[in-house]
């Protein structure tokens, strides 16, 4: 029997998630010699057999890979046979600016829980991984990886652990972060002398007495309390400075979740995923009231670190608050020292540990709507995996845009999307995006050649894009919005876009938000949008949402409407409305806006919901958790020319605010109103065009009830539609499109 060579190189997500030791033990399973290795392009394998053991070795590459593995190609050439006796794992080997891609960080697995109960140098060790899970893009400082280039390089491995780590069939030969209660990490507590075995003990007792503790996870500090204690979580707001916004909640068991919460499979099954997101789900019976606020919806997240799992072993309480340790909207922390300094108002205690966190990431989040689920916010165990791209990206920087923010660089063809960064208006966001763009270019290598930026010269992003100094490409808002889910799903052609979004700036100067686009990734017609309103106060406007109210009332029934007899405006001093009134009539400092958020705003503060929010989206969130979901009702509206005119939606809802009908039924008649509009005009629209396709973005589709009925009601409809998966519908997927359509302008060039 002849014995044939052959060159295997494998991209995708293969390094540091265990790919190399799971080639090698396919090898020997298969009777295969030669060698194994990463480089900047991924793995390489030389393979030596017969023709069937090698046919039969590159079946399982690419049925059996690790769960956090991902493959992207397999390229097969023949090779120079060179009689291998053996099958080796090579060095890690760095040739050229090509760079694989790195991992996000992976959940703690199965096997390593029960390593900390049976492995005598493991017993109780909270920083117990292998090459299957454990840290990753939080550590990494470098490529290629290994621990050299980690914040694990402090750890001299002992010697159990570097007999583990050589031995290749052994679950953490070269796993990175290997560690051991001897040589790895530890947690300690500041100010306290407790041993590291009796931190889970102390601190989950502290958490069922009712205390707040600052915990240093892997992405960041969190702060945790009892979620189902009232005054506990109340005063963690109260010392965060966090009045409204909901906040997370960890628990580690499904059938507790069940009794608190809906659950489907495909949210039960993206809680037990490696990635470990935030899912939102249907409150059944209330934690502590003060979670959610007034929300109809929590975040739940499962445990996916070790001492997230002992802290479940001994509380008493299902379910604990973890929510970002940060002082308000600031990055979350990473630096001891800053923990130390600022969380010690907020915290009863402050546990923390002896690695450093090189790469921030929060937790990510993510919700189910029409059977898939989406993310909303893309940082730890997403970040910083790429996505794939139709079109040559390599060294497109692309900024991102101001609110929640996230900016992409562009390496072959893919686009790798930062962390999300945040709120870039306080100077520690934009420092934080600073160093997130250095950690970036570093760790892919990445030199950019063009930027892209959004057209809002104010944005701190596009200040940032400015000063770098080379070909700039200014995006539109929404053609960026639309752009990002059509680059998620591959689409590079002419579509029907709708972009329902808070603000962003237009073409025309004015604020725009209600787009109805005919677009393709290199240009867009705005062909319908929603009637633009003054916003008094422009920015200000959005905070509190009573302005935006009166200014539509203002628009469509005009000077002679009884404000001051609104019940919606009777905690609002009638000097301060009268002033409003005033600016409005002269157009003071009133900024037109067709944004789709503006419109949610009104009616959430029209019905007495939200008058004033106490964070980004409050008001439209509140709308959504009041829906009467049974009421199939809706309101009337006109198409005036380009303009989507709503003085009937406004006339009619007066008139059952009149009637006493309940708000849950005017805000889903109000809802049911918007989704008759986008059928409207995506019949229109595909009737001029003949296009078929319908692109779904902006961030009023973190609305689950408008982007659920939206796409089913479409695809009824014969519709094709598309909503994103991979990358926010919010301005965290901005990057994406801006990214492609800069991408599509360089080639056309
Ligand atoms: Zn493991
Ligand atoms: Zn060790
Ligand atoms: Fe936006």
């Amino acid at each position: 029997m002849t014995l044939i060579a052959q060159k295997i190189r494998i991209t995708g997500l293969v390094q540091g998630v265990g790919f190399r030791p799971f080639v090698y033990r396919i090898a020997v399973f298969n009777a295969i010699t030669g060698w194994v290795a990463n480089d900047n392009l991924g793995v390489i394998v030389h393979a030596e057999g017969r023709p069937t053991n090698l046919e039969a070795f590159i079946v399982d590459i690419k049925t059996q890979l690790p769960a956090a593995a991902h493959l992207r190609s397999v390229e097969i050439t023949s090779a120079e046979f060179q009689n291998f006796t053996s099958f080796d794992i090579r060095k890690s080997d760095s040739y050229n600016d090509e760079v694989t891609e790195v991992s996000p960080d992976i959940a703690v697995c199965e096997d390593c829980l029960a390593d900390m109960e049976r492995q005598p140098h493991r017993l109780g060790y909270a920083f117990t991984n292998c090459t299957h899970c454990g840290p990753r893009f939080t550590i990494i400082k470098a490529l290629p990886y290994d621990r050299f280039q980690t914040t694990m390089e402090p750890f001299a491995l002992c010697e159990t652990c570097d007999k583990e780590y050589k031995d290749v069939l052994n679950r953490r030969f070269h796993a990175q972060p290997v560690a051991c209660n001897t040589c790895g990490p530890q947690y300690h507590i500041a100010g306290l002398e407790i041993g590291f075995e009796a931190i889970p003990v102390f601190i989950s007792k502290l958490i069922d007495e009712g205390k707040i503790i600052a915990l240093k996870g892997l992405g960041g500090y969190h702060l945790v309390c009892d979620a189902t204690n009232e005054e506990a979580v109340k005063r963690l707001r109260h010392n965060k400075n966090r009045e409204g916004k909901p906040m997370a909640v960890m628990m580690a068991s499904m059938s507790k979740v069940e009794q608190h919460f809906e659950v489907n499979a495909i949210e039960r099954k993206a809680l037990e995923s490696w990635q470990r997101p935030i899912v939102l789900l249907q409150n059944r019976t209330a934690l502590a009231p003060s979670v959610s606020n007034r929300m109809n919806t929590t975040g739940i997240v499962f445990p996916y670190m070790p001492l997230h799992h002992q802290l479940f072993k001994h509380l008493k309480t299902p379910a604990i608050v973890l929510t970002s340790g940060n002082v308000s909207d600031e990055p979350v922390i990473i630096e001891d020292e800053q923990a130390l300094q600022n969380l010690s108002s907020i915290a009863d205690v402050i546990v923390t540990y002896n690695r450093k966190i090189h790469n921030r990431a929060d937790d990510s989040v993510a919700m189910e709507a029409a059977g898939v689920m989406r993310i909303m916010r893309r940082s730890r165990g997403f970040a910083p995996s790429p996505i794939t791209m139709n079109l040559p990206v390599e060294g497109i920087f692309a900024a991102g845009a101001e609110l929640v923010n996230s900016f992409a660089i562009g390496k072959g063809t893919n686009a790798i999307l930062s962390q999300h960064i945040g709120d870039l208006k306080n100077t520690e966001t934009l420092a934080f995006y600073e160093e997130a763009y250095e950690h970036f270019s570093a760790l892919f290598r990445f030199n950019a050649r063009w930027v892209a930026c959004d057209l809002h010269p104010d944005y701190l992003s596009t200040r940032f894009a400015q000063k770098m100094n080379l070909p700039l490409i200014g995006v539109q808002h929404h053609h960026a919005h639309i752009a990002a889910c059509m680059a998620e799903h591959g689409l590079d052609e002419k579509v029907i876009g709708i972009a329902l979004d808070g603000t962003g700036l237009g073409n025309d100067g004015t604020i725009w938000g209600g787009e109805f686009f005919v677009c393709d990734l290199m240009d867009f017609e705005r062909k319908l949008y929603f009637d633009p309103v003054p916003l008094p106060g422009g920015d200000k406007a959005t905070e509190e949402p009573w302005r935006t109210a009166v200014s539509y009332l203002y628009l469509y029934f005009g000077p002679d409407f009884p404000f001051h007899e609104q019940a919606f405006l009777k905690e609002i001093p009638p000097e301060k409305l009268n002033l409003l009134l005033q600016a409005i009539q002269l157009g003071i400092n009133c900024p037109l806006s067709s944004g789709a958020g503006r419109l949610f705003d009104a009616v959430a503060a029209l019905t007495g919901l939200c008058i004033h929010a106490t964070f980004h989206a409050e008001a439209p969130m509140l709308l959504e958790s009041a829906i009467e979901t049974g009421c199939k009702s809706k309101y009337l509206f006109e198409i005036e020319d380009k303009r989507i005119v709503f003085m009937k939606l406004f006339y009619l809802i007066m008139k059952d605010l009149k009637n006493q009908v309940p708000v849950s039924v005017i805000s889903a008649k109000f809802h049911n109103t918007i989704l008759t509009i986008i059928l409207k005009v995506v019949k229109r629209l595909s009737q001029d065009s003949g296009l078929k396709k319908v692109v779904l973005s902006g961030g009023s589709f973190q609305n689950c009830y408008l982007l659920s009925n939206s796409i089913i009601m479409l695809q009824e409809q014969g519709f094709e539609v598309f909503a994103h998966e991979n990358v926010p519908t919010n301005d965290g997927g901005i990057a994406l499109g801006q990214m492609a359509i800069a991408a599509k302008r360089i080639q056309k060039e």
